[in-house]
């Protein structure tokens, strides 16, 4: 988008970076969470907190309809620099998978809040384990049927939560009409 400021471009430019600084393998995303939470407070999300699950959790708007953007904040384990070379940010997880989540943690702040929206950005712990434990923590609180397989089996209903985009390692997107 050409009506980004200088300024705009380096928060988000920031917010990557601040990611992949904060090193966070399976089980240990704490700082990372604390970060990215820290860093919706300050750019502007309604509410931004870590969740019991140890989620990043940050909401804009409200209203009777949601969409709920979740990627994951883990990466596997072992270090890279973070560093810029030839134009390319380098850094463990830089694509899998800060990288989404940082830009659509900025593309919803940016599109802003929307009239019957209630817009929730996660970054969610544990998905490069097998328990995907953050996903299936913010899935419970949306709508409590015991387990993620269950709400994807759901056949699909007014009223009902609706996935319409679902990778257990990469990321999910959840709509309620
Ligand atoms: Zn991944």
């Amino acid at each position: 988008m050409s009506d980004l400021s200088d300024k705009t471009i380096q928060a988000y430019d920031g917010l990557l970076t601040g990611l992949l600084q904060a090193y966070s393998p399976s089980h240990q995303e704490r700082p990372a969470s604390e970060y990215l939470a820290s860093w919706m407070q300050s750019a502007g999300y309604d509410r931004a907190f870590v969740d019991d699950a140890g989620n990043a959790v940050g909401i804009l708007g409200d209203g009777p309809r949601e969409i709920v953007l979740l990627g994951h904040i883990d990466t596997v384990s072992g270090k890279i620099d973070v560093q810029i070379i030839d134009g390319k940010l380098y850094g463990r997880g830089s694509v899998d998978a800060k990288g989404p989540l940082a830009t659509f943690t900025a593309a919803a702040l940016q599109a802003g809040r929307q009239p019957g929206w209630r817009i929730v950005v996660i970054g969610a712990v544990e998905e490069e384990a097998a328990t995907s434990k953050g996903a299936r923590f913010a899935y419970w609180r949306a709508e409590p049927v015991g387990s993620v397989d269950a709400w994807l089996q759901r056949p699909l209903a007014a009223g009902l939560p609706r996935i319409t985009h679902f990778e257990p390692h990469r990321r999910a997107c959840a709509y309620r009409p």
